[in-house]
């Protein structure tokens, strides 16, 4: 596996007691399989299939060492013999196909969802309702034996070590910190005793497994909250780590209370690699990069740099599990890229649902969604080129139908064309050359500028017709909606029409917070955003010269004035994602746009917006008025009953206008051609 683009990442790291075959390293994801026993099965596929894909290591999700640490109530816990089996199966599957795998030990702390919490004093975080019970002396003995225990038992297991969870604001995150830990004992007080649970978990994991076996420690290098650690202190720890048996040091950036985004699209690629860098200079043994690395040329170009002797990836191996097979063999270009968007991923873990990826639905579906090759080839037309379409076009071709894909416009991608167009999305273009691509292997015969009619289709003999024509604009019913002053979020965004310097945006769902983004943006400034832009805006101090890394926010200067309205009483932006709503909400807040709820819409004249809200009537004096107020669905073609013509299927934005996103749209396309 050698291919002289990426040098550095594809050379093996020599640990003394083991090799790995080259530098990159599957991050530690947590994926809802883990938790279950019954879904090791399911597990040992997903990690099977990312080992078969040549990545040089693989972490596994959270695994709590005991109750007390649980993220969530049952959740994975490795604490007695009887667990040992389900690993097996995981490691057996990882071995097999010549990988390498450590169990993460994650001990939640005080960010447990569970009532058993427990952390370094009794201080609630905000993103957990229960509040902790400060660890006695005696409690903490338990949990330094517990973490011990857990890495015996991951050895019996067959794992090739175990990375101990130390950042994110996790367990020994809280006891390093003065944020949490207030405690006047011998574990609070000075770094030198703050960093004692961490040193003391570490020391017993070494004495319990022997030399042979990898400890990999997650060092919390950036905290970015206040109270966090100076970068005196993530050195200290750093070294002290190293001396007390630690193997690998990898990365965190940021607690999950942190009001600064670390993965979310809007985040530069790579943007906290210069601080795993300076960290590298300070101790012996390797160091991991992490945190926004999705593509081989980043990671190379890091390594290359000498900011880290590996690099992290999680979410890019949800996206693409032969991420290292397709880098290491020249084609790039075939990489399904992870965008950032979260949307299968964390969403669905913070809402207690099995992970998945927007662009990859079989991601924790291997054994489920499975692309069988069919004896039976038919002749399959797939309308539209979105999302879905693309999605169903290249399953139905792998599996060996003979598909044609009719699009309308001169390019493939549908919606993604524009929301592409926003700042901070445009990673979503990724998403558009990899479908390219993959049309391309697959065989698909593509039509494009093709507006396809019923008859034609009907014409053409095909045995089967997929519908995946994507929706059209609402246009709300407002006295003045066809008043020069109106423009659709397409005339904005793909269209490129002049706007005015204040304008209101009627509809507040995830496009209106994408149009209030892009209007806000000075054309001037380059897009993606430079790093050192990134971080002003957010306060973010990669030089770590303040606690925890934060300085005061400069805000870009707003383009325009915004005000951004829904008929809803709840919110603005209550619907977005879990996990990357308030980034936008925050980017919104951040650049002075009026969010209204409870609007109701008057009319629209030469004077601007009148509306009524809470009973009052207002007038918006804005030069522009920006609907995106959802859209319905886009079906010319199924009307009628299709007799004795080929069967027609519905997919996408064609098949339901509410509450669509592309991670239905590319599911549904999925899920239909692995059926036909
Ligand atoms: P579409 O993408 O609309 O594709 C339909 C295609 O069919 C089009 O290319 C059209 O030209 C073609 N077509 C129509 N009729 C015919 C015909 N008769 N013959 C041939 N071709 C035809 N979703 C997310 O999940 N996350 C996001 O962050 C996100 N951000 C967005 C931001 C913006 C600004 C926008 C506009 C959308 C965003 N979306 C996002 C929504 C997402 O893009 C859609 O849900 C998705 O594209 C729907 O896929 P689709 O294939 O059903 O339809
Ligand atoms: P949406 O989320 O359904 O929002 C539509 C907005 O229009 C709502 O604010 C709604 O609020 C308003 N509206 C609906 N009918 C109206 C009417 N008749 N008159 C006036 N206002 C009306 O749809 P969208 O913003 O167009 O997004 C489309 C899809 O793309 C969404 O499902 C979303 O998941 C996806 N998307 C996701 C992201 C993301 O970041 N994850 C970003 C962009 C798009 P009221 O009814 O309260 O007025
Ligand atoms: Fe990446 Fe989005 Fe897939 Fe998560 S759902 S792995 S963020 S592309």
């Amino acid at each position: 596996m050698t291919n002289t683009a990426y040098p550095h990442l594809l050379q093996p790291l020599d640990l003394g007691f083991t090799t790995l075959k080259n530098r990159v390293m599957m991050g530690s994801m947590h994926t809802g399989l883990e938790d279950r026993f019954y879904n090791y099965g399911k597990l040992a596929a997903f990690y099977r299939e990312r080992a078969a894909g040549g990545v040089g290591l693989i972490v596994t999700g959270g695994i709590s060492p005991n109750r007390q640490g649980w993220l969530l109530p049952m959740g994975g816990t490795l604490n007695f013999l009887g667990d040992v089996p389900n690993h097996r199966r995981v490691t057996r599957a990882v071995h097999e196909e010549g990988g390498k795998i450590l169990l993460q030990i994650l001990h939640a702390g005080r960010y447990g969802y569970q009532p058993f919490v427990v952390s370094a004093s009794a201080t609630k975080s905000p993103i957990s309702p229960f509040k902790p019970r400060a660890l006695t002396e005696r409690g903490i003995e338990a949990t330094i034996r517990a973490y011990a225990r857990c890495a015996k038992l991951a050895k019996m297991a067959g794992y090739d070590g175990v990375e101990v969870m130390g950042s994110e604001g996790y367990l020994l995150n809280q006891f390093l910190c003065a944020r949490v830990n207030t405690r006047s004992d011998q574990w609070g007080g000075p770094i030198e005793n703050r960093m004692r649970l961490a040193l003391e978990v570490v020391r017993r994991i070494r004495d319990t497994v022997g030399s042979d076996f990898i400890i990999m420690y997650r060092h919390s290098v950036l905290d970015l909250v206040e109270g966090g650690n100076t970068w005196d202190e993530v050195v200290t720890v750093a070294r002290a780590l190293e001396q007390a048996g630690v193997t690998i040091l990898n990365t965190g950036y940021g607690w999950h209370e942190a009001r600064v985004p670390t993965i979310v699209t809007s985040v530069p690629r790579a943007a906290f690699a210069g601080v795993a860098g300076r960290l590298r200079k300070e101790v012996g043994i390797p160091v991991v990069a992490s945190n926004r690395i999705n593509m081989p040329h980043e990671a190379e170009t890091l390594l290359a740099r000498g900011d880290a002797d590996m690099v992290s990836m999680a979410r890019p191996f949800l996206a693409d599990a032969a991420f290292v097979a397709k880098a290491a063999s020249g084609r790039v270009d075939e990489i399904n890229t992870c965008i950032g968007c979260n949307q299968a991923c964390l969403d669905h873990t913070f809402a207690n649902r099995r992970a998945s990826c927007l662009v990859n639905p079989r991601a924790c579906h291997e054994t489920e969604l499975v692309y069988v090759k069919t004896n039976t080839p038919r002749r399959i037309a797939v309308v539209g080129a979105g999302p879905a379409g693309l999605s169903a076009a290249t399953v139905a071709a792998e599996r060996g139908h003979q598909v044609t894909l009719f699009e309308a416009s001169h390019r493939i991608g549908g919606q993604f064309n524009v929301a592409m167009q926003i700042p901070g999305k445009e990673e979503f273009a990724e998403t558009i050359r990899y479908f390219g691509r993959k049309l391309e292997t697959t065989g698909v015969q593509v039509a494009l500028n093709r507006r396809v009619t019923r008859e034609e289709l009907l014409a053409q003999g095909f045995d089967e017709v997929i519908v995946a024509t994507g929706v059209r604009m609402r246009k709300p019913a407002i006295p003045g909606i066809e008043h020069p002053m109106v423009l659709s979020y397409l005339e904005v965004l793909r269209d490129k029409v002049q706007v005015g310097k204040r304008v209101a945006i009627i509809g507040a769902g995830g496009i209106g917070f994408d149009t209030g983004e892009f209007l806000l943006h000075d054309p001037a400034h380059p897009l993606p955003q430079p790093v050192s832009t990134w971080t002003g805006e957010w306060g973010v101090d990669l030089n770590v010269s303040t606690p925890g890394g934060l300085v005061q926010p400069v805000p870009a200067h707003p383009y325009r004035q915004l005000w951004l309205l829904q008929r809803k009483t709840t919110r603005p932006g209550a619907g977005l994602g879990k996990t990357s709503g308030w980034v936008h909400r925050a980017a919104l807040s951040r650049g002075g746009v009026r969010m209204m709820a409870g609007v109701q819409y008057d009319r629209i004249d030469d004077a601007g917006l009148h509306i009524t809200v809470g009973g009052k009537q207002q007038v918006l004096e804005v030069d522009n008025v920006v609907i995106c107020a959802g859209q319905e669905s886009l079906d010319e073609l199924t009307a009628a009953e299709a007799g004795n013509g080929p069967r027609f299927h519905k997919i996408g934005g064609a098949a339901l206008a509410a509450e669509l996103d592309a991670k239905r749209a590319i599911r549904e396309g999925a899920e239909l051609a692995a059926r036909l």
